[in-house]
């Protein structure tokens, strides 16, 4: 598979250190709020590859993290920390703030078929560890305390701005950096915070530092080290990452170990809106569950985003979606219309397979892998039977459920659909109503109101 590399910014065949297995590690949310529907093209693409790598025969091991403490409004080490902001915002406790959007975020995959990574990590839940790596650093000289924190100095690390390549856009970007006086360098970062202007912090555990709590950046490092050791092959995460949290993931890991820690970093482009990133600190965001709200299936918006390029920034509008869901639609009934009368033709089903195989090989082309499978689909001489096995074979990496026997089988989302109209008829939101009703038809469901309630029949 060729995959490209933010490392070498160069698309180059991947090569796990360990034949066919695979470690895999991503940067999982920060549960502070509910995940926005950027972050989850993030989580889509990176599960597209996961599961392109099990499909081209490889053994993949997945870890990923919970961020829980740590993480502050800005990348670097200022701001507010975004859990507390949080925990305020709603009046509960960090923790119980971490639990549901937690909760939010897995039930949100399950919505998108996405498979939930082998280990899943709370940052909270490691906090030896990011003890044990600090400590080594400062021994060996690569970290110092200064006014009771830990900070990592980059000046000692080979290679800083190789990820990024950006050392005269940071030169330039130091009169937005609100001075920490404890640095030696601005760009120095947290990895123990004890004393700082979060002095009333929630979570804080003993450290031979005194009380405290760890920064963002060591997190992830952390985790990674421990159910990895002392490799992993491949890293991901969306561009925002790249600098700092991956920079300074690499920067301490390498220092800790002494040698090159990942080979393959690979990194997700935005999904933007029309005001340009779409993010969470911007106040009003989109969720799934919003998308739902408005009749969309949650699938139509992973078939959405498999239609471009992971490397591609992606602009995300209502009509776009609407047009999404309705090829998405089609495309179900036009699986479900295959008979499944006679043979699987092998040598066209390999064929076919193989130019299936070659997307996704090319850097992850998910969106010329959608046109093998409408080549198959409208593929003349091919008999329903084959075409059905490639396209079922083909989900399993593309995971639309295009398995799914549409007759009047009411899976949990419909049902949801229904109960979610009964809501805004009873408030007399007819519009909104209305909307349900015509996904539903699209599903082939007919929705008749009886005095006894909603009914639901098949279209035809
Ligand atoms: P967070 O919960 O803020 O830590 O972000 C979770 C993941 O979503 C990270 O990998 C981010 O890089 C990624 N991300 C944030 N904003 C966007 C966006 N607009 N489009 C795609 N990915 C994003
Ligand atoms: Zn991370």
């Amino acid at each position: 598979m060729k995959i490209y590399n933010t490392l070498s910014k160069k698309i180059e065949n991947f090569v796990p250190k360990d034949k066919n297995n695979v470690k895999m590690y991503t940067c999982g949310p920060t549960v502070y709020d509910y995940a926005h529907i950027g972050n989850l093209r993030t989580y889509i693409f990176e599960d597209v590859f996961e599961k392109t790598l099990i499909y081209l025969g490889y053994k993949v091991n997945r870890v990923m993290n919970i961020t829980d403490v740590g993480h502050l409004t800005s990348d670097a080490d200022t701001g507010e920390d975004k859990m507390e902001k949080g925990a305020i915002r709603e009046n509960k406790s960090v923790l119980e703030i971490a639990e549901k959007y937690t909760e939010s975020f897995f039930e949100d995959l399950k919505k998108l078929n996405i498979k939930k990574p082998n280990i899943v990590s709370k940052a909270s839940d490691n906090i030896d560890q990011y003890i044990k790596i600090i400590e080594k650093l400062i021994v060996d000289d690569y970290a110092y305390i200064s006014n009771g924190n830990i900070y990592f100095d980059i000046s000692k690390a080979s290679n800083y701005y190789q990820l990024s390549n950006q050392k005269d856009l940071m030169v330039g970007a130091r009169d937005d950096v609100e001075e920490d006086k404890n640095k030696r360098n601005p760009f120095d970062f947290v990895l123990w915070f004890t004393s700082s202007k979060f002095d009333n912090h929630s979570l804080k555990w003993d450290s031979p530092w005194g009380e405290g709590y760890p920064g963002w950046h060591i997190e992830c490092s952390g985790i990674c080290l421990k159910h990895f050791g002392e490799y992993v092959d491949v890293h991901c995460g969306a561009v925002d990452n790249v600098f700092p949290h991956h920079s300074n993931e690499i920067a301490q890991s390498e220092a800790y170990l002494g040698h090159q820690w990942c080979n393959y970093w690979v990194h997700g482009e935005f999904l933007t809106d029309k005001s340009g990133k779409m993010s969470k600190s911007k106040g009003e965001f989109l969720t799934l569950n919003l998308l739902i709200s408005k009749g969309f299936n949650p699938l139509a918006y992973r078939y959405f985003c498999l239609g471009s390029h992971y490397r591609k920034q992606l602009e995300f509008t209502y009509e776009s979606l609407e047009t999404a869901q309705k090829a998405y639609l089609k495309l179900l009934q036009k699986v479900k219309n295959l008979s499944e009368v006679g043979n699987v033709d092998r040598e066209a089903f390999d064929l076919y397979k193989d130019k299936f195989k070659s997307a996704l090989r090319d850097d992850l082309n998910t969106s010329n892998a959608l046109t093998v499978l409408y080549e198959v689909l409208n593929e003349k001489k091919l008999s329903d039977k084959t075409k059905k096995s490639l396209i079922l074979d083909f989900d399993q990496v593309l995971s639309l459920n295009l398995n799914q026997n549409n007759d009047l089988e009411i899976n949990s989302e419909i049902k949801e659909l229904i109960e979610l109209r009964e809501t805004y008829k009873n408030n007399k939101q007819y519009d909104k109503a209305d909307k349900i009703r015509e996904t539903l038809l699209l599903k082939n469901i007919v929705i008749k109101d009886t005095k006894d309630g909603p009914i639901i029949e098949n279209k035809e």
